[in-house]
């Protein structure tokens, strides 16, 4: 059965005083739904108040997840946060390589497979971007791309079959991949359910032929009230990863129930 998965990317938007007013707003008007499950990747100032608001009254379709860690658990490293201090904070999942981190901040396809680690090693669940740029597309090595940095980042699937504690496999059965071309993010463009579907495709075949058949693929990109239930028609989304249609939480709400009963 599949468990669809609703992800909120807020990028550097809502403050801890805004997101507690929209997880309010949120929890009055979405009731949990049967089947989904709905993630909130906030700036890491207000990762507390979201993880303290998605607690609490038995629900448990809600989880709060940061949106970047640094590799390592600790040290001089200004500005950075990392794993254990995102758990601490209430975190239990965190973007890695969101093409925003690749393309505006330099972030390398191993620099994503340390932070895939660096999140398993404390026990939060990675959610993993890939996806290529126009002019990747345009000469057609789109899964060209997108297997290069599975493999990166997955280290070919050794991170999946390494020999780990308690915490780590919990948080390895729950590894998502998220597909979002990078030229579909905050352009308002995006792939149609067949394109998504193909690359999705792709995915699925590369990480079943490396013992991870059941791992969810998310497809995002300029996802909106509009376009998102032909989306999840497509039997091999997942889930959605949103930005800008996120960070109302009445659209959000909206887009949440989307062909709910
Ligand atoms: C994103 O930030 O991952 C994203 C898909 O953004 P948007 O929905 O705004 O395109």
């Amino acid at each position: 059965v599949r468990r669809l998965l609703f992800a909120a990317n807020w990028k550097m938007h809502l403050g801890p005083d805004e997101a507690r007013a929209y997880l309010k707003a949120f929890r009055r008007d979405c009731a949990p739904i049967e089947g989904r499950e709905v993630w909130f990747f906030a700036p890491a100032v207000s990762l507390e108040a979201v993880a303290h608001a998605v607690r609490g009254e038995g629900r448990d379709d809600l989880l709060a997840g940061a949106q970047n860690i640094h590799w390592e658990p600790k040290g001089a490293f200004t500005g950075e946060i990392s794993g254990p201090l995102a758990v601490q904070a209430g975190a239990r999942a965190t973007l890695v390589g969101h093409s925003e981190r690749r393309q505006l901040f330099g972030e390398t396809d191993e620099q994503t497979a340390r932070k895939v680690d660096a999140a398993l090693n404390a026990g939060l669940v990675p959610v993993l971007c890939v996806g290529e740029t126009l002019s990747e597309r345009e000469r057609d090595q789109t899964i060209a791309v997108v297997t290069r940095q599975l493999a990166t980042a997955l280290r070919d699937g050794g991170t999946v079959a390494g020999g780990r504690g308690t915490k780590e496999s919990a948080a390895v059965a729950r590894i998502v991949i998220a597909y979002e071309p990078v030229w579909a993010i905050g352009t308002g463009r995006n792939a149609t359910p067949a394109d998504a579907a193909h690359v999705h495709r792709a995915i699925r075949r590369w990480l079943s032929d490396r013992g991870m058949p059941t791992t969810r693929v998310l497809y995002g990109g300029s996802v909106n009230l509009k376009n998102v239930a032909e989306l999840l028609a497509e039997p091999e989304v997942d889930g959605v990863l949103v930005g800008g249609a996120s960070l109302d939480p009445s659209g959000w709400t909206a887009l949440v129930r989307t062909g709910a009963p």
